[in-house]
């Protein structure tokens, strides 16, 4: 059995299918025969002359859009995929272990990116991030010539990898992975939250899972402990056939909250929204009634392509959800790009520290190329539903300024073209840095509305990197620190008369939902699959108790003591009656 985090629930049995590494994840693997080799060989010298004229391309745009600094990176892709060491290691791998191109080349970045990543020079530490690019963009042009999306993928396989970018989990044929385990990464990393929002069970942080795993190896993932076991006795197998048939009676049971409205026991109605990652997820948000999409995280859409999408582009998919969710409201967050999450095609500058470097709206505010057509997207969608703009990583007033005055631009833009777009749209702001946690009254004013953004607030309050495994035992949502300051912003949104959401990933965990209410926090969004159950919390919390259990967190020094006070009032709410229909089994 190996431990990791459970980081989406459900339990799941299947056969493995390692990939094989980070970046290759999406590369096919086969044996090949001795007659084959020729035909590689060309495939590969064909992909690699596609490919630099692909660089050549970007560079120049890159070079024109966005600065000649931004585009110097493609110039040493460019040299590296000149390297005529690393293309004869890809050649005398095909021939020598008689595998495709694909997995040839996989191993090969992988070995030069490994040794390049232990030297101690920073300069040629990065040179490895510029490698393992260009074996991406490589293999990339293979799989498209291939006609494929990614690896094949039988039915009912958990796929196994020491990381998954959201790019390469979004590429997989996700009808047949029955689970999701992983080295790297942990709750609140981005492939979590897309895991959890395919509602696929998945444990990361599991140590050298791809070197004790082997593709083939019978499997049973338990998203909810952590575990994984490999090839287990039939007795464990057994044992998970109830634990799945018991989870799935217990969603069950949940369904008959469908319809009934988001409301605490003394009548006061928490509007509950859903946190959604692409266009799909908006089919369980509408399942489940979300009162609207309170978080539309519009990178992912960005991550699964080859290039920027364009304004009409991204107008059409976002026109599309808000039409499914019209009357009720969308939040629009601008593309939250930097630190972990990452496109292909839009280099950032080198950092030694992503997450503390060009992020969010800074990012967008040195890229008006990439604001501005999302801005107009954004825009048109208001004319006919009601649409907001949510500001990533914002740290203080001069953002949201500067911001408001591009959108004043655009609209002047639209208005000249004859295009019609809501002039008062709501602009909100996301407080997911100390900073503007601790100026939220004076942001309340620039702002029409704030949304508290707990994944990256605990990592920047606590110091602990939210993709970093071993910095997950730092990482606590429920430490005294975070939740002060949880307190405060609901305290100043609340006298500043300013709505404030709660879009974190912490609103979405039950044993947290009372303590929230507690805090002064009176709208949740969450991801679709975690709906139900909070609002069946929601009903059986009174929002007395509620301000008292928090008074009581608040006076608390740990964590530990903490997490022990909700435990015991968990088993209280869990256990008490909701007022409007029969009490539920406790999961
Ligand atoms: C957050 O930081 O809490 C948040 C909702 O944004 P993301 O997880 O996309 O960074
Ligand atoms: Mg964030």
């Amino acid at each position: 059995m190996l431990r990791g985090t459970g980081v989406s629930a459900g339990v799941a049995k299947g056969t493995a299918l390692v990939l094989a590494c980070g970046y290759g994840c999406a590369a096919p693997r086969r044996s090949i025969l001795a007659s084959d080799v020729e035909r590689e060989r060309t495939r590969f010298e064909a992909a690699v002359a596609r490919a630099a004229s692909e660089l050549v391309a970007l560079q120049d745009e890159v070079s024109e859009r966005i600065g000649g600094s931004q585009a110097d990176i493609f110039g040493a892709q460019l040299l590296a995929l000149e390297d005529r060491n690393l293309r004869d290691q890809v050649l005398r791998v095909i021939e020598e272990r008689r595998i495709n191109v694909e997995a040839a080349l996989s191993d090969v970045i992988d070995g030069y990116t490994r040794t390049l990543d232990a030297v101690p020079d920073a300069y040629l530490r990065e040179r490895a991030a510029d490698v393992r690019d260009v074996g991406r963009r490589i293999l990339s042009v293979l799989i498209e010539r291939e006609g494929r999306g990614g690896p094949e993928i039988p039915d009912g396989t958990i796929v196994v990898a020491d990381e998954l970018l959201p790019s390469v989990t979004a590429r997989l044929q996700l009808d047949r992975v029955r689970a999701l385990v992983t080295e790297r990464g942990h709750k609140f990393s981005h492939s979590s939250i897309l895991a959890r929002s395919l509602g696929t069970p998945a444990v990361a942080g599991v140590s050298d899972a791809s070197q004790r795993i082997k593709t083939g190896d019978r499997l049973i993932v338990d998203g909810v402990a952590g575990t994984v076991f490999i090839n287990p006795e039939t007795s464990v197998g057994r044992e998970y056939d109830r634990l799945d048939a018991e989870l799935r009676a217990y969603r069950e049971g949940l369904r008959h909250l469908v319809g009934l409205p988001s409301v605490t026991l003394d009548g006061t109605t928490i509007p509950l929204l859903a946190n959604i990652n692409k266009l799909a997820d908006t089919e369980a948000a509408l399942l489940y009634e979300a009162d609207g999409i309170g978080l539309y995280r519009t990178e992912f859409a960005f991550s699964i392509r080859p290039d920027f999408p364009t304004e009409e582009e991204q107008y059409e998919f976002l026109a599309r959800a808000a039409e499914r969710f019209h009357p009720r409201k969308v939040v629009f967050r601008l593309l939250d790009v930097g630190g972990d999450k990452t496109l292909p095609y839009f280099p950032l500058p080198p950092s030694r520290n992503p997450s503390l470097a060009l992020r969010g709206v800074r990012l967008l505010l040195r890229h008006l190329d990439v604001l501005k057509p999302q801005l107009r997207a954004f825009l048109r969608v208001s004319a006919e539903h009601p649409a907001s703009i949510l500001l990533p990583v914002v740290a203080g007033i001069e953002e949201v300024r500067q911001t408001r005055e591009i959108v004043r631009e655009v609209q002047s833009e639209l208005s000249a073209e004859g295009k019609r777009f809501n002039p008062e749209i709501p602009v909100g702001a996301m407080i997911e840095i100390p900073s503007a946690a601790l100026m939220a009254r004076t942001l309340a004013r620039d702002v029409d509305f704030l949304s508290l953004g707990t994944n990256d607030l605990v990592q920047y309050v606590l110091a602990a990197d939210r993709e970093d495994e071993s910095s997950a035992a730092y990482y606590q949502p429920l430490h005294p620190g975070v939740l002060r300051l949880i307190h405060s912003v609901a305290e100043a949104a609340r006298s500043a008369g300013c709505g404030l959401t709660i879009c974190g990933e912490m609103a979405g965990d039950p044993l947290h939902t009372e303590l929230l209410l507690g805090l002064g926090l009176r709208e949740l969004s969450v991801a679709p699959g975690e709906m139900l159950e909070v609002k069946n919390t929601i009903r059986r919390i009174r929002l007395d108790d509620a301000r008292d259990l928090a008074r009581q967190a608040l006076e608390l020094g740990s964590v530990a003591e903490i997490e022990a006070l909700l435990n015991e009032r968990r088993a209280a709410v869990v256990g008490a009656p909701d007022a409007r229909s029969p009490a539920l089994p406790p999961p």
